[in-house]
């Protein structure tokens, strides 16, 4: 099946058009700076040049538009015919409590996906413009949404409970969601298939560090706790997010400087981090630039980053019992042999050695520890779309094998009058 996968942001649109039949990517592009005059188109047809189209894209529904002409293009599009989009899978943020799994889009999920815009005000409402759009150029088409948080959803409640008054969690819905879920799905997935060992006899962690990071404790295929919690703010350092705070010192900052509501939450989520710390950079190749050139608040931004992971680790490990598998995914996971290093140093006691040699291997999956390891260490390269492109495919079959086989009862059935 051929299935357009959205990534919707507040101003940008990730897409990728994938067969799902032989797990191929056939185009793949982004749109960014939507709402703005200088909007830019950058599409891929897999194995030809990237090209860019620069124009006026006022809002989702435009901006799905141009995509779907893009892959029509004679020159540069891979389909001849709309029809050929046999399905489109939304990645959607937040499910809340609601759904433990991917789902077709109806009216009703369309309802409960607005009714969670509260819990995550930000990413939900694109969500919902993206289907919408999708919905006005593409009717006919089946559209599915795969949620961030669903993979964490059969967390214990000792896990997804915070210690706070519990009629505020049955008011408000304040607990730990997770985030990331897709990618730690995939990769936790894929790590068993790398190993050729069964999930469900599997203790691994997955670390997925990107410019936001989280990690996860996935014991048996289930995610048993993960670092974000309520909002994707908690956990591990991110490029520019604190992670976790004690939470008195918020109401302190906004006495001390005066802040608002929303001041304190830029800070916390826009200024903090790797690069609040070293008052350099968000981005992990510069801090490790800037580390050895002698920076010392950039090296402190590093020690913090990977402290917090080595801390994760030994808690999930405990949490779970021991450890079997940890899995490194995410742009810094995947390419920072200098940030494996440090996370895994001095961790022999908990059965995790690397080997410096496969872990400055470049690029793809790859076993990065030493043969006498207990603990098997991997780097995977995560692949959101694809599982978000594999579930909507799979929904979609079910879907029209179940309307056939209600015609082919109908059929069958006597009717006596
Ligand atoms: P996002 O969360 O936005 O999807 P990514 O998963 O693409 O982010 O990760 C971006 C981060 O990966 C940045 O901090 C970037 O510096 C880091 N990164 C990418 N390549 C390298 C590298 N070779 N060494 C260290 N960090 C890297």
């Amino acid at each position: 099946m051929k299935v357009l996968v959205l990534n919707c942001g507040s101003s940008s649109i990730k897409y990728q058009f994938i067969n799902t039949n032989d797990k191929k990517v056939l185009a793949k592009g982004l749109v960014e700076r939507i709402g703005m005059s200088s909007a830019v188109l950058t599409h891929q047809a897999i194995g030809q040049d990237k090209i860019k189209i620069v124009g006026e894209i006022l809002d989702h529904t435009i901006a799905i538009e141009y995509v779907i002409a893009v892959l029509l293009s004679p020159n540069h599009g891979v389909i001849k015919d709309k029809s050929e989009i046999e399905a489109v899978g939304h990645r959607v943020v937040h499910g809340g409590e609601t759904f433990s799994d991917s789902v077709l889009i109806t009216d009703r999920v369309m309802q409960a996906i607005k009714d969670n815009i509260e819990l995550a005000p930000l990413h939900n409402p694109p969500n919902i413009k993206g289907i919408r759009a999708c919905k006005a150029h593409l009717p006919d088409i089946p559209q599915c949404a795969v949620f961030d948080t669903a993979f964490h959803s059969k967390m214990p409640p000792y896990a997804y409970l915070y210690g706070i008054p519990y009629a505020l969690y049955k008011k408000y819905k304040i607990r730990r969601y997770g985030f990331h879920g897709t990618s730690h799905r995939y990769v936790s997935e894929r790590a068993s298939q790398l190993l050729k060992r069964d999930i469900s006899q599997l203790k691994i962690i997955t670390a997925h560090l990107g410019n936001g990071a989280s990690i996860a404790a996935v014991n048996k295929g289930v995610s048993v706790d993960t670092s974000m919690g309520f909002t994707p703010l908690e956990g591990l350092l991110m490029g520019t997010r604190s992670g976790d705070l004690d939470p008195s010192l918020v109401t302190y900052i906004m006495g001390k400087e005066e802040l608002s509501l929303s001041d304190m939450n830029a800070l916390m989520n826009k200024h903090s981090g790797l690069l609040g710390v070293s008052g350099e950079s968000s981005d992990m190749r510069e801090i490790e630039e800037s580390m050895q050139e002698g920076n010392k608040r950039a090296r402190v931004a590093f020690d913090i980053f990977t402290y917090r992971i080595k801390k994760y680790i030994g808690a999930y490990a405990a949490a779970m019992g021991g450890l079997d598998v940890l899995v490194f995914t995410g742009g810094i996971g995947e390419n920072s042999s200098l940030v494996r290093k440090q996370v895994c140093e001095n961790m022999e006691f908990l059965g995790i050695e690397l080997n410096p040699k496969l872990n400055e291997a470049p690029q793809g999956e790859a076993e990065v520890s030493s043969a006498s390891s207990k603990v098997k260490v991997l780097r995977i390269p995560t692949n959101e779309e694809m599982v978000i492109a594999l579930d909507t495919a799979e929904i979609v079959e079910k879907q029209k094998a179940q309307v056939e086989k209600n015609i082919d009862e109908d059929s069958n059935e006597i009717r006596f009058n």
